[in-house]
């Protein structure tokens, strides 16, 4: 299926709208524009009527996939369906016609509202304080890193080391690295959890924290997290949760609570914001009391007022890391998040990180006598399988089957992470699916399995109904070339 450019639809003089002559006289244009700054030539736009501009875009939506569209199980990004009703309250005009330079007593709402949102993350990650400021995940995991760093320097402390477990996401030792900290790797064990004794052994008196994703990326709880929690402490390091994973653990238990110092959150994951195609995404960061001190300015604060509550701004926080984006963060997505967990209440809360595991682990038990569980228990939110019997077997490769699975109308789950898993295949289906829509990937899943064993050139030469074929992904990454051949 090949559509045009909207230029190339373009034919000259087609009008969307035409307006009637006006009864108010206006001024010739060249008195209202100085000269220097009027065009003289007409700008080059489409001219195309209201009807093949709405059918040109329906047409594009229609050759992309999205959550709207069908299931998207890729473990690790939780892509769940984005209700509704958080886009109608954040398109509300009271937010979209605020400015971020406007008085705070003018804008007492919006200020409100993120008080109060970084109170609830607060409560559901059982910290002391959260900053709503950072813009995605990544972007918290560098301010909980530069906290780390700046709790360290005020105790005098010299620690240049970040333990980094080798099941984590890529954007754990990335963040690190920017934050000039030297980035050690701890293996994980034949459970998939943290390896105790290589944790001991790495965890000498220059590491300045250990980063930990739990439930870990395989879909696995870190059973002896209190055990790991104390070595850290005791070695006078702090311990770093990277919460994009909270779908497992909402209403159920805490970071806090199991000993965290740090934890960022994803909005655009867990609180359902949407996400994909790079934004914009929030990734808040919560943290203990003894980091309070050092969390980005400003610190939206709650105060009285001639005995009204008073939402301010407050700038004056002289341990303060600084801002680590202008202005508040991504307010619109504040907004959503927000109408998200307010639509949910705490039992709501609580219900969406049980059937999100309820999901993960009916789905898992549709899979496993096919496709190998490297680390064969009941998960959490997702799960990673293994290709590695179809490769074996059949020569099929994980890679295959993910193209296969797009013929079937679903979208890849995540491949090839985490790097311990061979032929990985890391599925997380969310708490936003129906047992039926379950089923259906299952069984297209299955049906490639039996594919690849029977008629295997149907997997390798897969996909064959989307809009293109399969790329040569090592030239599309190394040869980038995004210009349309009708126009350049
Ligand atoms: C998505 C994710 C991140 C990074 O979040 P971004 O918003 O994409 O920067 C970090 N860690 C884990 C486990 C994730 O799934």
């Amino acid at each position: 299926m090949k559509e045009p450019l909207i230029f190339d639809l373009s034919r000259q003089g087609r009008r969307g709208i035409c307006f009637g002559t006006s009864d108010t006289p206006i001024s010739p244009i060249e008195e209202l524009i100085p000269g220097n700054l009027l065009r003289s030539e007409p700008a080059d736009l489409p001219e195309i009527p209201e009807s093949e501009v709405v059918r040109h875009f329906i047409r594009l939506s229609g050759l992309n996939y999205h959550v709207d569209k069908n299931m998207y199980p890729l473990g690790s990004c939780t892509m769940k369906y984005n209700p509704k009703i958080n886009d109608a309250v954040s398109d509300l005009q009271g937010f979209t016609s605020m400015h971020p330079l406007q008085p705070a007593e003018t804008a007492q709402g919006s200020l409100r509202l993120m008080y109060e949102l970084s109170v609830m993350l607060s409560e559901i990650a059982g910290m002391a304080a959260v900053t709503l400021q950072p813009a995605a995940g990544a972007h918290g995991e560098l301010t909980g890193i530069l906290l780390i760093k700046k709790y360290h320097e005020s105790n005098g402390s010299k620690r240049d080391k970040l333990l980094v477990v080798d099941s984590a996401h890529g954007t754990n030792p990335a963040s690190a690295a920017i934050a000039n900290y030297e980035t050690i790797s701890v293996a994980s064990n034949a459970e998939g959890r943290t390896d105790i004794d290589d944790l001991k052994a790495k965890l000498t008196p220059d590491v300045a924290a250990l980063m930990l994703t739990n439930p870990n990326t395989l879909g696995l709880f870190e059973k002896d997290i209190l055990a790991i929690e104390k070595l850290v402490h005791e070695n006078g390091s702090l311990l770093y949760m990277d919460g994009a994973n909270m779908n497992a653990l909402m209403g159920i238990t805490r970071p806090g609570d199991m000993g965290f110092d740090i934890v960022h959150y994803n909005l655009h994951k867990t609180f359902s914001a949407p996400h994909g195609g790079g934004g914009p995404g929030s990734g808040p960061v919560g943290v203990c009391e003894k980091l309070v001190p050092f969390l980005p300015v400003p610190v939206i604060e709650k105060t009285d007022k001639d005995g009204h509550p008073y939402y301010s701004m407050n700038m004056d926080k002289p341990q303060s890391i600084g801002r680590m984006m202008n202005f508040y963060g991504n307010f619109s997505v504040l907004v959503r998040a927000y109408t998200y967990i307010r639509m949910l209440g705490a039992e709501g809360v609580r219900r969406v990180s049980e059937n999100a595991i309820l999901n993960a682990n009916y789905l898992l038990s549709r899979l496993t006598d096919t496709f190998e569980l490297p680390f064969p228990e009941p998960v959490m939110h997702e799960f990673c399988l293994s290709g590695d019997r179809q490769k074996k077997q059949h020569n099929v490769r994980t890679l295959d089957i993910a193209k296969r699975l797009l013929d079937y109308g679903f979208h890849a789950p995540t491949i090839y992470f985490p790097l311990i898993v061979s032929e990985a295949l890391m599925i997380e289906p969310t708490e936003t699916e129906t047992i039926e829509t379950l089923d259906a990937f299952a069984d297209a899943l299955l049906a490639i399995a039996d594919e690849a064993a029977n008629n295997p050139d149907l997997v390798y030469n897969a996909p064959t109904k989307t809009p293109v074929g399969r790329l040569d992904e090592a030239q599309a990454s190394r040869k980038l070339n995004i210009c349309y051949s009708g126009g350049c």
